[in-house]
């Protein structure tokens, strides 16, 4: 048997510490799921999560101490940074309870959800599909995964985002309207989770536009940092 066309390579993720990598199936990602995030794009209260994708292909893995690039997208005027924390799965699972989730965890890694900002705009008001918005060549560059082994369940500590050495987003995970356990327990209550899996847990307030040129440094509390320029 041979391929009629030479196949996509997996993508993968640096496992903090090792040569190892963790290869990706799928990138779930949390819509709104701070409160000050909520409210900024017109909503408030709580809402039970809700979930997009996004291509495991769209992942562009970043190295500890190294700054990657990626392109700003076609289409877009208005192209946003959302830093978030990445949840890595390890263990398969369906009907997941929130108390049983750590077990599913195999780590976790500081990412960032870019968007088209005014492109899921025009979706949103047109009651069409995200994907336009979201599902954007290189819009997911992650950091290397720092094992739950290591870290310990991570729920609480900083989360934040420079833009050429300026705070544009600034909060704690703590305050992640749906925590982790219960993103999980929603989560495979919808799809059965696999090794592989990452989950983009929502972004705290202060989203806005990035520009070519600029330099994007995200970190999060347990997790090493990243720095991604804008091409
Ligand atoms: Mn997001």
């Amino acid at each position: 048997m041979s391929f009629v066309l030479p196949p996509v390579k997996p993508v993968s993720l640096a496992v903090a510490g090792t040569s190892d990598r963790f290869p990706v199936r799928r990138v779930y990602c949390v819509g709104r799921n701070y409160v000050e995030h909520a409210k900024e794009m017109g909503f408030s209260g709580r809402e039970a999560p809700f979930f997009f994708l996004k291509p495991a292909d769209a992942v562009v893995p970043c190295a500890v101490g190294e700054s990657v690039t990626i392109n700003y997208p076609s289409l877009s005027k208005d192209f946003h940074h959302e830093v978030e924390l990445v949840v890595a799965i390890g263990a398969a699972g369906k009907n997941i309870a929130a108390t049983d989730a750590a077990k599913h965890i195999f780590g976790y890694a500081v990412g960032l959800d870019m968007t088209r900002r005014d492109l899921q705009g025009e979706a949103k008001k047109l009651g069409r599909p995200w994907e336009v918005g979201k599902v954007v060549d290189q819009s997911a560059p992650i950091g290397p995964i720092t094992p739950i082994a290591q870290s310990g369940e991570l729920k609480a500590g900083t989360i934040s985002l420079t833009v050429n050495g300026a705070m544009r987003q600034s909060s704690d995970i703590d305050k992640l309207i749906w925590n982790v356990n219960e993103v999980i327990e929603h989560l495979s209550a919808a799809w059965e989770l696999q090794p592989g899996d990452l989950i983009m847990t929502g972004t705290p307030e202060g989203v806005a536009a990035v520009v070519r040129g600029d330099v994007m440094a995200a970190s999060c509390v347990g997790v090493a940092p990243i720095t991604v320029n804008v091409a």
